[in-house]
């Protein structure tokens, strides 16, 4: 089998973009796609698709973009992903389909991810055909705009249910839109892909927060069912002294103030610190985006991390460009108090770290090396620690179960301990990924469909 180099999508140079909010990377040309789509051997038996959490069909999409017929591969590929010009930017497909790919044994695996995204940004801008769908006359309230429940909206918009989202924020999207920035995933996308469920008669409220402004328990006498989508906002902190001093904040904050409220934009009234020096403290995704939208806002940035570089749950494309774009990783660190004078951060306390033996997890455990210490200057420092489910609609709802993580329990039906409420997404599985939070509502709304018809 002849070996052909996997085409690379283009993208702005790090000097460029790490000033910049501008989508780093633009993504192929029709005759890159179409090269990169030949690449495909169109396996008879494809586990690419095993890799995919939601089984998209890939070489289907792929054969039509080879035949260079982009209609009807967006109509195969929306079929099995409501979303793909999201998912074609964000998936972690070197961990999912990538990874599987049988080209990977004789040079590297097909770019499904680029040519996903080529799709779906094709698809959004194709005039859509209006939908006919008999309505059912049953109604459903979706509470949360994340992807999970807007998977499981567009569902059952589909098969004819009355949908109403109910959303907390001013904007739809959840997490795309709060918090993957601009240079990752614009949010002009976003509004695309979520304009395309109005037109399929999808209702939106904005700014309701269910457990507040009205409890599921009212939902339920006007709605056949509900979804709970609510993700997985609250962030996590390292209870360590001097947490609370000015210039300390969650990433969750920070990127909801500049990527949600605009704080990035010229003219915008949204108040953001914007440090010089800046420790963002992680190594996920979060700690990614906070790092490169930290330096984008005129920061040296630091990120401080307790493992190496091999155990780093990023995705490798992120670490990458961030590392291009020149963020300073210190590795093997670990903070240990957070130092200031005057109520505000001047510095963190850190310690030197070294692996030992794996735990439960099986990554090697880091351990302090006694005497270490060492104080890293900065005027900022964001935790980047991953988050667990907001509690308030448990609090508002005594008899749904929940794990002690705080996590909503449901069956495999996607149905929660109460009869016609189902769940899924981050607010079930703690912080995931975008198409897993798909998956759930997908499964979710199969079972509304099945108990409903
Ligand atoms: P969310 O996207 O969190 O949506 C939940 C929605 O519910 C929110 O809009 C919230 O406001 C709303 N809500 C909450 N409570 C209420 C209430 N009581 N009433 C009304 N509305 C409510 N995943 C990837 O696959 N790839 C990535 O590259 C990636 N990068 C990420 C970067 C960042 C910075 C973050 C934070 C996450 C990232 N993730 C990534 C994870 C991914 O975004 C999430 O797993 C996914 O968005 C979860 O979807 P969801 O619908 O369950 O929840
Ligand atoms: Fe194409 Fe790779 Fe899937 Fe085979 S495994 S069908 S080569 S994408």
């Amino acid at each position: 089998m002849e070996k052909l180099n996997r085409i690379l999508q283009n993208e702005q140079p790090a000097e460029v973009r790490r000033s910049n909010f501008e989508e780093v990377c633009s993504g192929y040309t029709l005759e890159q796609v179409t090269a990169e789509a030949n690449r495909c051997l169109g396996c008879k038996n494809p586990q690419c698709m095993k890799g995919c959490p939601v089984g998209v069909n890939i070489p289907r999409f792929i054969t039509e973009v080879k035949n260079g017929n982009l209609d009807k591969a967006s109509v195969y590929l929306k079929m099995d992903n409501n979303l793909p010009s999201i998912c074609g930017r964000v998936c972690p497909q070197e961990q999912q389909c990538e990874k599987y790919c049988v080209r990977n044994k004789i040079d590297e695996a097909v770019c499904i991810g680029g040519i996903e995204r080529f799709v779906g940004d094709y698809a959004l801008a194709q005039k859509s055909k209006k939908l006919d769908v008999e309505k059912n006359g049953r109604r459903v309230a979706i509470v949360g705009s994340g992807p999970a429940g807007l998977s499981c909206a567009s569902e059952l918009a589909r098969a004819g249910f009355e949908v109403t989202v109910f959303e907390a924020f001013h904007k739809l999207g959840g997490v795309l839109s709060y918090g993957i920035p601009e240079f990752r995933l614009p949010k002009r996308l976003v509004k695309a892909e979520i304009s395309k469920f109005e037109e399929l008669g999808v209702k939106f409220e904005l700014d309701t927060v269910i457990g507040k402004t009205i409890y599921v328990e009212e939902l339920l006498e006007e709605y056949d069912a509900v979804f709970l989508g609510t993700g997985a906002g609250l962030p996590k902190f390292m209870n360590i002294s001097g947490e609370n001093l000015n210039g300390v904040c969650s990433a969750n904050e920070y990127l909801t103030r500049v990527n949600l409220m605009g704080a990035y934009l010229e003219n915008s009234d949204t108040p953001v610190v914007t440090g010089k020096k800046v420790v963002v403290v992680g190594a996920g995704n979060v700690a990614m985006d906070t790092c490169r939208t930290a330096l984008r806002l005129g920061g040296e940035v630091h990120l401080v991390y307790r493992r190496s570089r091999e155990e780093m749950p990023a995705r490798n494309a992120e670490i990458l460009h961030a590392e291009e774009e020149g963020i300073n990783f210190n590795l093997l660190t670990n903070p240990v108090e957070i130092v200031g004078e005057n109520g505000k951060v001047t510095g963190v306390k850190c310690v030197k770290m070294e692996l030992g033996e794996p735990d439960e997890s099986g990554r090697r455990r880091p351990v302090e090396i006694k005497g270490s210490e060492f104080i890293l200057d900065c005027d900022q420092v964001i935790m980047a620690l991953g988050t667990s489910p907001n509690p308030l609609i448990k609090k508002s709802l005594d008899s749904l179960e929940c794990s002690n993580r705080g996590t909503i329990i449901i069956n495999e039906n996607g149905e929660t301990s109460i009869e016609n409420v189902f769940a899924g997404g981050d607010a079930v599985t703690g912080s995931a990924t975008v198409i897993k939070a798909m998956g759930a509502g997908k499964l979710a709304s199969k079972s509304i469909i099945e108990r409903f018809k």
